[in-house]
């Protein structure tokens, strides 16, 4: 049945974070909320999708990519022909740059119609994308906020390791932050650093052996620029470390570019950031070409993440972990529908991406 696009509606959503772990920030600016940018789609024939756009503090810039330059090119036009919308969309707006708001609005639309696409079909999108078998849960880790103070990473990391998680994520650049999170972790728990970009390789070669001490499963771009790969490949050749990227990589040739230069042992495509399922897709089976596991970064809690739960249900190697957003917020997106237990987070079997957002949470916490 014939299907166009009749409405799209930007839908952003603050949560404030609960008070009684102080101090999170990101990138040296303190966070209260945590800010998302849903997308809602409504076809002609009344069938409703969701979807998310990268979001954090940068929400309104997405916003405004959406209204005035994406959501005009999507409206009236089939919404069951998706790679023929985004390839559209994308030569008509290349010349803006091929990554940053206008990709996260893109993904955002992309992903609202693969959920479309589920429900029109009455499966899992993980089913669209593979008719294999499709475990029930993903292994998943605590992605944790920066806070800098030893003490308060240990507070949040004890938080998280009491919550069942065997895996953490820490978004710290400095070492008595990383040393405080390993030791109250202790040697079993999976450790996780994104280093934000932090170092030159030249400092990032300094501080090798204190990382290596640390027992990484890996270190997230640790260079600045994020496009260095050459100098991921050589801190990887030089000192062992096991290095991830790919979150500010924008399309499929430069995920080729950024395995073919050797930078990683895990690659991180952002489906909120790269262009949704229709582009996320196509990273699984060049990364395993390279041998690279896929890791999806997911920092965000709404659509998004639950089209990195339904393409790595689908198409994820056994490595395959799913970044869940450990904020400690006062509500989530989906009430308790993708609560964790012992460090697994549940694929949701309904159509498209498997649960719509929770409608009351949407009212209560929409700005
Ligand atoms: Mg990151």
């Amino acid at each position: 049945m014939p299907a166009v696009i009749d409405r799209v509606e930007a839908i952003p959503l603050r949560i404030p974070l609960k008070p009684d772990l102080p101090g999170a920030a990101l990138w040296g600016a303190p966070i209260e909320a945590a800010d998302s940018l849903l997308v809602k789609i409504t076809t002609s024939d009344g069938v409703v999708g969701w979807g998310e756009a990268f979001g954090l503090y940068g929400t309104g810039l997405a916003e405004q990519a959406l209204k005035e330059l994406v959501a005009p090119l999507c409206l009236g036009r089939d919404a069951t022909d998706i790679p023929a919308l985004m390839d559209h969309v994308q030569r008509r707006l290349h010349v803006f740059g091929r990554g940053g708001a206008i990709t996260y609005a893109l993904s955002a639309v992309d992903i609202a119609l693969w959920d479309i696409a589920g429900k029109r079909a009455g499966v899992p999108i993980a089913m669209l994308l593979s008719a294999g078998h499709r475990p029930r849960s993903l292994p998943c880790y605590a992605s944790l906020a920066c806070y800098t103070d030893p003490d308060r990473v240990r507070a949040a990391v004890r938080r998280v390791v009491d919550d069942g998680f065997g895996a953490i994520k820490l978004h710290e650049s400095g070492l008595p932050a990383m040393q405080a999170a390993r030791e109250e972790a202790g040697p079993g728990i999976a450790l996780i650093v994104d280093a934000g970009c932090a170092w030159s390789l030249t400092q990032a070669q300094g501080v090798a052996a204190d990382l290596l001490a640390l027992d990484l499963m890996f270190l997230e771009e640790p260079l600045w620029p994020p496009e260095n790969f050459g100098g991921l490949a050589e801190l990887r050749r030089s000192t062992g470390l096991p290095v991830s990227s790919g979150e500010n990589v924008g399309t499929v040739l430069e995920f080729e570019r950024l395995l073919e230069a050797g930078a990683v042992d895990f690659v991180q495509p952002s489906p909120a950031k790269m262009g949704g399922v229709t582009e996320l897709r196509k990273v699984f089976p060049l990364a395993a070409a390279h041998g690279v596991p896929v890791m999806t970064h997911s920092f965000y809690d709404g659509p998004g993440l639950l089209a990195a739960i339904q393409a790595t249900a689908a198409l994820g190697g056994a490595e395959g972990m799913v970044e869940w957003r450990w904020f400690d917020q006062q509500a989530s997106i989906y009430g308790d529908a993708l609560a964790t237990t012992d460090g697994r987070i549940p694929v949701p079997d309904g159509p498209g991406l498997g649960v719509d957002p929770d409608p009351e949470v949407i009212g209560a916490y929409r700005c």
